[in-house]
């Protein structure tokens, strides 16, 4: 049964702490369904978001406040909608964020990241029409109960938790840049800033895919050789203090470069150091970039006509990609079990906003329980 009120954390003003409050528990319309949550990642981002997007990126709205943020929500279904046929209270769910309108162009052809309203729930929308959609799914993850469409539930298989489930935010994203540079054996694949949030699930999910040569670019020589452990054989890695990662990559692929980079630093990454990645392509390479940086980046789009060389953007994933990482997370090839755990009752969620500095790299994964299993 579910019950009539829920405690949820509320944000009332740009920065201000979360208050827990008790609000009426969403109910569905036909085709959603109400998710008991058992646990929210909480992304190092989310403080940039809570306190610094509406400054750094006006063009990315939040949802009205007070609104109830989390992103990454995994927990047991708990009510269906009357049109609700594939899914059924009890099956163990993580429900993606990315939120579309439905009815769009971009929608109808089924590329739900290219639709006009475009959100990630209980985080940030990416244009001015994105609050009819915050509208119509106002919770995310940091409260008892959250709503989202069937369409959005990646269910789980048995042997991932929860708050490993509540990983797959990142990890997905991850997951789709590498399938936008079509990673695979004998794709020289570059990750910048490999041990973060983003760039460590994006380095398991090139392990799942097969990728034989992993370049892991970061900062940090500790977490890097805790990341190389992983995988010895396939795993390389480069300190951005120990020189030029341009020529480390080339050195490492024989003179030619590589076939794939992905840029997964945060906001704070500099233009040139994404320059350095367009460096490292070899002719026909690609650089997908899935990470934050704002810095202009000076572009040779001559020579890379002449190199037959590419650059894409990727925002996020489809559910059709989260469910793809279930069936890697059941059958082994894409292992969470790395992930150190972090979690905390919703009444923490200040403590864990302003305690997530002191991570251990992309190995901590921080998730706040709203209900205990
Ligand atoms: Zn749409």
């Amino acid at each position: 049964m579910v019950p009539a009120k829920m405690r949820a954390a509320r944000m009332y003003d740009v920065g201000a702490p979360m208050v827990i409050e008790e609000v009426d528990t969403p109910r569905p319309q036909s085709l959603d369904v109400v998710v008991k949550v058992h646990a929210c990642g909480i992304v190092p981002n989310l403080g940039n978001v809570l306190k610094n997007w509406s400054t750094w990126f006006p063009q990315l709205p939040l949802p009205k406040l007070p609104a109830t943020f989390g992103l990454d929500p995994a927990g047991v279904i708990a009510e269906v909608g009357s049109g609700v046929t594939g899914l059924k209270v009890g099956d163990r769910v993580y429900v993606n964020p990315g939120r579309s309108c439905g009815s769009c162009r971009a929608c109808r052809a089924g590329d739900q990241t290219a639709c006009n309203s475009m959100i990630l729930q209980g985080y940030f929308g990416y244009s001015p029409t994105a609050q009819e959609t915050f509208d119509r799914y106002p919770f995310g993850g940091l409260c008892e109960y959250t709503l989202a469409p069937a369409s959005a539930c990646v269910v789980l298989p048995d042997n991932v938790t929860f708050q490993q489930a509540a990983r797959l935010g990142y990890t997905g994203t991850g997951y789709s840049a590498l399938r936008k540079g079509n990673a695979g054996p004998n794709v020289a694949t570059l990750i910048n800033g490999a041990t973060g949030t983003l760039g460590l699930p994006t380095v398991l999910c090139a392990l799942a895919l097969g990728v034989t040569k992993i370049l892991a670019v970061a900062r940090n020589p500790d977490l890097l050789e805790e990341l190389r452990q992983i995988a010895p054989q396939r795993i390389f890695t480069h300190s951005v203090n120990d020189g030029s990662v341009r020529d480390w990559a080339i050195e490492m692929t024989g003179g030619e470069g590589v076939d794939l980079a992905l840029d997964c630093v945060g906001p704070g990454g500099t233009g040139e150091q994404m320059r350095e990645l367009l460096r490292s392509l070899r002719r026909s390479g690609k650089l997908v970039n899935v990470g934050a940086v704002a810095d202009p980046v000076p572009m040779n789009v001559h020579k890379m006509m002449d190199w037959n060389q590419g650059f894409q953007g990727s925002v996020w994933f489809s559910t059709a990609e989260g469910q793809d990482m279930a069936e890697m997370i059941r059958a082994g090839t894409l292992d969470m079990n790395l992930f150190r755990q972090e979690a905390y009752p919703l009444d923490r969620i200040n403590e864990v906003l302003a305690g997530i500095e002191n991570r251990h790299g992309g190995f901590s994964n921080f998730t706040v329980v709203p209900n205990p299993e």
